[in-house]
This record gives structure tokens, C-alpha cells and sequence, in this order.
């Protein structure tokens, strides 16, 4: 196989977005499309998504695109760009009914209409009371999205390259012209020169101890941007899911809490209807995730250690559960010997989603800087990305939206420039930076292991930067990162062979992990204010005076520097959070 590539088009990442996104733009007509996946397409982590995907379709009760767009704005403590939720809200009911048409088999109602259920944080008319927005195909949402794209994108003459890591982005005087990536199969490095560049690479949350994520989120992309310039939008803003199986982290979607699962302290009291008297159980997962860790701290944990506490399906049908919440059942049963239709379950809060990423405008176009000015040939969507349409914190189901409006709109705004652009020319040198990056862990010392190192940075972050915060615990991170970025230059490699080196891969990741560790605690340190996931002891408010404005941060030389973007507010003036 040549290793020099060359199509109008390429797409990092073959979960939901990157694959709605080639879909886009190889139906333009005479563009050609690869896809770059470091996973097999249908491995990508879309397909674990289980709770469903929101759009105000009103199947079950009145429901409107407004009510969903206020209370994305309201959920992101308003951090949310207004313009952006409002089109979100209005798209993804189209993208909905345009998956539904490319078959994806949803949970149906009696009437044939595709089934609803409650979620978190979405309510109607302006936060009355809880309203089904979420779609659902039981609780494999996810697994039936990411197998019907895929399905489509074959139909529609993509080109996939799986298993090939992207290392490089490609850039020439401030454009972007492409990717460098390694083929795990030979060990050899290959070129794709593309006139747009899409980044659809997902999430970051490897970087804590107890996550809800895949091995394989490693966040690599969004180093390899801030390695090459572009700054990181708001990475302080990270999700802890309140409902990961207790000590693995292995999520139990909020969508049993929609069916009518209750959360209960060790006294068995229903203890969020103290902190969101009005939607209880259904409250962000910002609020939710801190009144667990409050109920835990005040001596109301479960078990000897008081460390968890616990799901309350009981009450709920045996067929209900069998039916809409099957996967999760089966995870309780198999992982903690615990049966949720007769037991309560173990839970504890679990590192779940980065509301920050590499910054783009509502186009999709990735932008470097707070005037919104835009890197030519480069988008991004999907996890990756900052929108931004979630804010401080964001709300179950619009993750999956997201990647449906966003990855769309990419591929036809990156083929559209795609049809106009011209190949630039790629430098002689372009391998250099990738090659230095494998030589350089392949023949290092060996002092250190990268399975110790990784264990350190996540336990660490998990201790010092998760659910709350203090000057203190993240400064005593920013230290703990210098040391342990010093000490993986001291990595090296018992296997120093070409084919299917996971070892050199794993080694990789962690250098990216690091550099997405870096950017959340020096944003969070600098961010003197509580909003959100972010929850600073020691600034318990929040400050919409002197904080409502998206942090970027950028690399430089050793440390970092700092800067800033406006929130694009609309027609909601920030008001208090009140559920
Ligand atoms: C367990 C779980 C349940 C969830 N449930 C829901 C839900 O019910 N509703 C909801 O809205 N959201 C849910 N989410 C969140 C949502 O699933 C994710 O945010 C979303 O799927 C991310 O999609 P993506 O397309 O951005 O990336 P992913 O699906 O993560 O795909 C990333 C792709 O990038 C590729 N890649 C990464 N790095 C490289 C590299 N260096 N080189 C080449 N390729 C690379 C990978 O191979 C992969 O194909 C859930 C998340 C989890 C973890």
C-alpha cells in the first residue's frame, strides 16, 4: 500500500459523529472521503452509549424545540452559546427522523411513534416538571446509531482506514492540510493529504481513576491541536455522572432514573428531594453528582466504608426494566452479583464526559483564538469539540444530539470547501515530528512503566480535580503533572517490533492524556468561581461579573497561557439554577 494518501476529505474518528459527518460529505457530488479510525468503525464509543438521544418531537407529551434549547442554556448554567442550542434544538428533530429513515430500529409506543422517556435536567414549559424528550432503542441507543451510520456509510463509498492512529495534524502557514498517522498493522507512518480536515476522535476520560469510558479515550486529538496551536475551550468543565457501578465506574444511564429509578442514602432516604425539590432524581448531573458526594461526606454512605450509595429500581416493573433498561440489568447482575429488579444497586459517581474541547463556531469551522478567527481546512465535532452548546454541564441525550447536528453539519461544510479548495502542498519534512514522537518513547530509558505512570496521573486526578475543588488540591495537581510529565520522558519499551506494538500505542496515549490533564487543572485553578461541573470550595458562587466567558487555553513552551472567548447570550439573561 502506498503510504501517501490524498482525498478531498478526511475524517478523524469513526464514532457518531465522524461517521454522520462522512456520510455528509461523500454525498457531494465528486468529493472523495476517507474516514481514519484508530478502532475498528463499530468498536468507537457511541456504541455504549444506552440512554437515548433528546429532541422535542412530543410523542408522549407537549414538547417543543424551545423548551429543550432553554433548558440545554439553563443546564450549562448558562456557559451554553445561546445561537448554537437554539439551532441544536430546532436540527436534531430532523436528525432524529433522518436516522429513524435510514432504518435504526428505536423503541416504538403503542401508536407506532417512536418512544420517549424523561431524562435529566429536561423539562417542559420552562422547568414545570419533568417531559419525555429522550428516543430510545431500549438502552443500546448508541449501539443501533453507530451500526446504522456505519451501514450508511459504506452504502455511500467512504473509505475507511481502521486501525490507524493519527499522531499529526498537517498545518502549513495556519491551514490545515491534512493528517500523519501510524498503521498499528506495519508500524509504518502514512500521509493523508486533504483539502478540509474533520476531527470527530471523542472524549478524554481516561483520564480519571473511576470512569464510565472505553480504554481508548485518551483524548489524543486534543492534544495534537493544542501541540500545533489551537487552544482548548473550557476543559475545567468536566462531567461526573452520578450512576457508575460501584468502584468500576461502568455507567447505569440516567434513563432508569427516567423510567423511575430513585436514589437513596444508607437511612434509605430519597435524599434530592432536599437539593431539587421540584424534578428530585431528574436534577443535572453537576447537582446530583454533588449531593451524592455531600451525602457520602455527612456520614450517610452505604456499606462499612459509607462510600456509596444506592439505585432503587424496585418498585419498577419487572417487564419495564426487562424491556427499555435490558443492558444495564445485565452489567448489575453480571459485575456486582446484584439483581436490580428485586436489590438495590451500588453506585457511585464516574468521570463520564468533556464539555470542553477544540473550540469551533456554529459551523463547525475550528477557530483559534477569542476573535473567532478560523483555521482554514480544519472542523471539528462531536466530543472532541466546543461548541458550545453544553456549557458548564451537560445534559443526558444531547451528546448523541449533538453528534447527529454537528457531525452533519461538518461533513457539508467541509465538502463545500472541499469542491472550491485546492490541494496545498505538504512539506518534505511532514513525518519528522511523528517519527521523533515514536523514537523518542521507543528508545527511552525504561526507568518508568507507562502503567504506573498512568495510574498515578489517574488516581491523582481523581483525588485532586473531580467533583470538587480547592487552590489548594489543584495546585498540588499542577505539580504532581510537571513531576509526572518529567518522569514519562523516562519511559521506554519492551517491544521494539513494527506489527500491532500496542505497547508503543498505550505509551502514545499517555503523552495525550497528560497534556489533557495539564489543560483541566490550570483552567480550573485559574477559574475563581463555582458554575457547573466545576465546583470550587473556596468560591462556592458563581460569578457571572468577572467568569461568563469560556476559558482557552493554550500551550506554551513548558506551561500554558490563558485567554478567553464571550458567551454568546441570546433571549435568556443567566439567572440562578433553581430544579
Ligand atoms: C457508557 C456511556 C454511555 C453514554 N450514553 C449516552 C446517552 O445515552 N446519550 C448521550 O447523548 N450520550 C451518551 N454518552 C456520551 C456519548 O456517547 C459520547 O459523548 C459520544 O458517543 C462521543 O461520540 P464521538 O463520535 O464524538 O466519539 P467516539 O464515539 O468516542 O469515537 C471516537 C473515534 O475517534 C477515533 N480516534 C480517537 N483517537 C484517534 C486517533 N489518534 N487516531 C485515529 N482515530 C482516533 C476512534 O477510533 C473512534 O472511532 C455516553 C457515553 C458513555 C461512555
Amino acid at each position: 500500500m502506498s503510504r501517501a494518501h490524498r482525498y478531498d476529505v478526511v475524517v478523524v474518528g469513526a464514532g457518531g459523529a465522524g461517521l454522520m459527518a462522512a456520510r455528509y460529505a461523500a454525498q457531494q457530488p465528486g468529493v472523495s472521503v476517507a474516514v481514519i479510525s484508530k478502532l475498528y468503525p463499530t468498536r468507537s464509543h457511541t456504541g455504549a452509549a444506552q440512554g437515548g438521544v433528546g429532541a422535542a418531537l412530543g410523542n408522549v407529551s407537549e414538547d417543543h424545540a424551545e423548551w429543550h434549547a432553554f433548558d440545554t442554556i439553563k443546564g450549562g448554567d448558562y456557559l451554553t452559546d445561546q445561537d448554537a442550542a437554539e439551532m441544536f434544538a430546532h436540527d436534531v428533530i430532523d436528525a432524529v427522523y433522518e436516522l429513524e429513515h435510514m432504518g435504526l430500529p428505536f423503541s416504538r409506543l403503542p401508536n407506532g411513534k417512536i418512544a420517549q422517556r424523561k431524562f435529566g435536567g429536561h423539562t417542559r414549559d420552562f422547568g414545570k416538571s419533568a417531559v419525555e424528550r429522550a428516543c430510545y432503542a431500549a438502552d443500546r441507543t448508541g449501539h443501533m446509531i453507530l451500526q446504522t451510520l456505519y451501514q450508511q456509510s459504506i452504502k455511500d463509498n467512504v473509505t475507511f482506514f481502521n486501525e490507524f492512529h493519527v499522531l499529526d495534524l498537517v498545518m502549513v502557514g495556519g491551514e490545515c492540510r491534512g493528517v500523519v498517522a501510524y498503521e498499528l498493522a506495519t508500524g509504518e507512518l502514512h500521509t493523508f493529504q486533504a483539502k478540509a480536515t474533520i476531527i470527530a476522535a471523542g472524549g478524554n476520560g481516561r483520564i480519571f481513576k473511576v470512569t464510565s469510558n472505553a480504554h481508548t479515550l485518551t483524548g489524543d486529538l486534543m492534544s495534537i491541536a493544542y501541540r500545533r496551536g489551537i487552544p482548548i475551550e473550557d476543559p475545567e468543565f468536566y462531567q461526573i455522572h452520578p450512576t457508575g457501578l460501584y468502584k468500576l465506574g461502568v455507567l447505569l444511564t440516567e434513563g432508569a432514573r427516567g423510567e423511575g429509578a430513585i436514589l437513596r442514602n444508607a437511612d434509605g432516604e430519597r435524599f434530592m428531594e432536599r437539593y431539587a425539590p421540584t424534578i428530585k432524581d431528574l436534577a443535572p448531573r453537576d447537582l446530583v453528582s454533588r449531593a451524592m458526594y455531600l451525602e457520602i461526606r455527612e456520614g450517610r454512605g452505604c456499606g462499612p466504608n459509607k462510600d456509596y450509595l444506592h439505585l432503587d429500581l424496585t418498585h419498577i416493573d419487572a417487564h419495564i426494566i426487562e424491556e427499555r433498561l435490558p443492558d444495564i440489568t445485565e452489567f448489575s447482575r453480571i459485575y456486582l452479583a446484584v439483581d436490580p429488579v428485586k436489590e438495590l444497586v451500588p453506585i457511585q459517581p464516574t468521570a463520564h464526559y468533556a464539555m470542553g474541547g477544540i473550540p469551533t463556531n456554529i459551523d463547525t469551522e475550528v477557530i483559534s483564538d477569542g476573535a473567532n478567527t478560523v483555521v482554514p481546512g480544519l472542523y471539528a465535532a462531536g466530543e472532541v469539540a466546543c461548541v458550545s452548546i453544553h456549557g458548564a454541564n451537560r445534559l443526558g441525550t444531547n451528546s448523541l444530539g449533538d453528534l447527529i447536528v454537528f457531525g452533519r453539519r461538518a461533513g457539508m461544510f467541509a465538502a463545500r470547501y472541499a469542491a472550491e479548495a485546492s490541494f496545498g502542498n505538504v512539506p518534505r519534512d511532514v513525518l519528522d515530528y511523528s517519527r521523533s514522537l515514536i523514537d523518542k518513547v521507543k528508545s527511552g530509558p525504561g526507568r518508568e512503566k507507562v502503567a504506573k505512570l498512568r495510574q498515578e496521573l489517574q488516581e491523582t486526578m481523581q483525588d485532586n480535580a473531580s467533583v470538587f475543588r480547592t487552590e489548594e488540591s489543584l495546585s498540588r495537581q499542577v505539580a504532581i503533572l510537571k513531576e509526572l510529565k518529567g518522569r514519562y520522558g523516562q519511559v521506554g519499551l519492551e517491544d521494539q517490533g513494527e506489527r500491532f506494538n500496542t505497547e508503543l500505542i498505550e505509551a502514545l496515549e499517555l503523552g495525550f492524556l497528560l497534556d489533557n490533564a495539564e489543560q483541566l487543572v490550570h483552567a480550573a485553578l485559574n477559574r475563581q468561581e463555582s458554575r457547573g461541573a466545576h465546583s470550587r470550595e473556596d468560591f462556592p458562587e458563581r460569578d457571572d461579573q468577572n467568569w461568563l466567558k469560556h476559558t482557552l487555553i493554550y500551550q506554551d513552551g513548558d506551561g500554558v497561557r490563558i485567554g478567553y472567548k464571550p458567551v454568546n447570550i441570546g433571549k435568556y439573561e443567566p439567572k440562578p439554577r433553581v430544579y
